[in-house]
């Protein structure tokens, strides 16, 4: 059985605390190796080593960061498929996709390779007699990434891409569903300081593990800040209790994205957005769109007699089949939590229309399989619209008018993404302007925000008060610091007991 290590200090770590979680093959549905859960004192160790290797990096200048940082995206692009490959058979998601998930991640790293930009300060000259007025960005020291399984590659570069640039080490603890792509990550990190010439050993690392890694992660005092994206409720405590010790913290949650089909939209790339949006990546996306709102009878009828035709068209397959559209999901509990939806949904009473539960891939019968499945009907009080499915089901909720539309997601506890096809600009800028959602598609069925943007939702979609990557990254990974300098001419200046003022 292949064993995946901790990596701490730039070098391959066995894990000592004896307890192991299995990593699956979730087209074979078989075990392929096993990962070490690490301990509190297997934390320790890697804080010991990143506090000690963040007083080094700190003092290389932005623009040499910056060459480690060219360094690392030529060598990740130099194994873009070796990547892929590692990245779907522990995931599941198609080849393409993998290498969609890198290419996302290597954006922020991009980001990142302009940084002593990002980090210049202000500057007031004059703010007062002989005063002048700056401010610096410092790093916070040691970071911390706790990251969900659904992105492997672009999430955790989302992090230490901006982390480390801005002069910080980092501890990242990936999901313990697919772990290898970040260890292969701080391994090319490590290779990339060599060959830019610059000693990066322990500013990245990576600790495997569960709940016992998290909370010692949570409340190490020497972890100044902690970025964590995963589902809601432990979004929340992970906000929650990295606050009460004393650390900034950003943790994006789950979600539920809305797309809103007004009755002038091209219904035919509609359905091309949707049919990519709902069932890419086996629906297991934080920006995908399980939830479509036709406004009109007349539009929700054909888009629903589309879909179908669209849904039978769909391939399912093993990850490196090329023809897939999609591949198994991640774990046979999550298979079976997104059949219990399904049949959920059709006891709530929506409309069960294609039923992708029994579909099976022969040959691979043991593997994480989900066909593609499409309620209609679907109304706001039901449990399987109010919560994630995380799965290749669509959901259609009809509405009358425009308002009804936006009030949908508006009123969901989620609020990552969300989307309006039409060809009418006033309504879209409308809707932009009102929907009480994060994160805008006008036409666009995923609205990710491209790196040098940055990426977060609302409500239960994310605790905290800045967002991932983007000049929003470079605050929360860094501290400001103000500085007012006098050099006084002539005379002494009698004591000031009032507040200085500028007069
Ligand atoms: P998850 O919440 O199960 O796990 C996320 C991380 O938390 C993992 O590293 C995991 O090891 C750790 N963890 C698990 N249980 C824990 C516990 N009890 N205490 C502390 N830590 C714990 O999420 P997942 O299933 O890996 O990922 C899917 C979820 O992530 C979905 O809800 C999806 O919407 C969300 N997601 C959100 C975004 C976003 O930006 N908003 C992006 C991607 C995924």
């Amino acid at each position: 059985m292949r064993d995946i290590t901790h990596f701490i200090d730039g070098a391959s770590v066995a894990g000592v605390s004896g307890r192991y979680s299995d990593v699956y093959d979730p087209n074979t549905g078989e075990v392929q190796a096993r990962v070490a859960l690490a301990n509190q004192a297997e934390i320790d160790t890697a804080v010991a080593a990143a506090v000690r290797a963040q007083a080094l990096w700190a003092t290389v200048n932005p623009q040499r960061r910056a060459r480690v940082m060219f360094e690392f995206k030529r060598l990740v692009e130099s194994r873009l498929d070796e990547l892929a490959r590692l990245l779907s058979s522990e995931h599941g998601k198609v080849l393409a996709d993998s290498r969609g998930d890198l290419q996302r991640g290597l954006e922020v790293i991009e980001f990142a390779c302009g940084i002593p930009h990002a980090l210049k300060g202000e500057y007031t000259e004059g703010a007062g007699p002989g005063i002048d007025v700056y401010s610096m960005r410092q790093p916070i020291g040691v970071g911390a990434g706790i990251t969900p399984f659904n992105f492997p590659g672009m999430i955790p570069m989302w992090m230490f891409g901006v982390a480390i640039a801005t002069g910080n080490s980092f501890i990242l603890k990936p999901s313990e569903k697919d772990p290898s792509v970040p260890v292969r990550l701080a391994e090319l990190f490590m290779e990339a300081g060599g060959a830019a010439g610059v000693e990066v050993k322990g500013v990245l690392n990576v600790v495997h593990g569960d709940k016992s890694a998290v909370d010692a992660i949570l409340t190490h005092p020497d972890i100044k800040g902690v970025s964590f994206v995963g589902s809601s409720d432990i979004a929340q405590y992970v906000y929650m209790t990295g606050a009460e010790h004393g650390k900034r913290v950003q943790a994006m949650g789950g979600a539920k994205n809305h797309g809103i089909v007004l009755p002038d939209a091209d219904l035919d790339q509609v359905v091309k957005d949707l049919s990519g949006a709902a069932f890419g990546s086996a629906g297991e996306r934080c920006m995908a769109l399980p939830v479509v709102v036709p406004v009109g009878a007349k539009t929700a009828d054909e888009l629903r007699e589309r879909m179908v035709a669209e849904i039978a068209s769909l391939k399912v397959g093993v990850s490196t089949d090329a023809d897939a559209h999609y591949g198994p999901v991640v774990s046979a509990a999550h298979r079976q939590k997104i059949a219990d939806y399904i049949k959920l949904g059709a006891d709530e009473g929506a409309e069960l229309v294609v039923d992708g539960r029994d579909f099976a891939l022969q040959g691979y019968e043991k593997g994480f399989f989900i066909g593609p499945t499409l309620f209609d009907n679907v109304k706001p009080a039901m449990r399987t619209y109010q919560e994630e499915i995380f799965g290749p089901v669509l959901q259609i909720v009809r509405a009358e008018t425009l308002d009804e539309a936006i009030a949908l997601p508006s009123q969901h506890q989620y609020g990552n993404g969300v989307a309006i096809f039409t060809r009418n600009g006033r309504a879209a800028r409308e809707f932009a302007a009102k929907v009480n959602v994060g994160m805008v598609g006008i036409n666009v069925p995923i609205p990710v925000p491209v790196a040098y943007h940055t990426f977060g939702g609302w409500k239960r979609s994310a605790f905290g008060d800045t967002n991932q990557h983007g000049l929003e990254g470079v605050k929360f990974w860094t501290k400001i610091k103000t500085v007012t300098a006098r050099w006084p001419e002539g005379a002494v200046e009698d004591s000031a007991f009032v507040i200085p003022t500028m007069r």
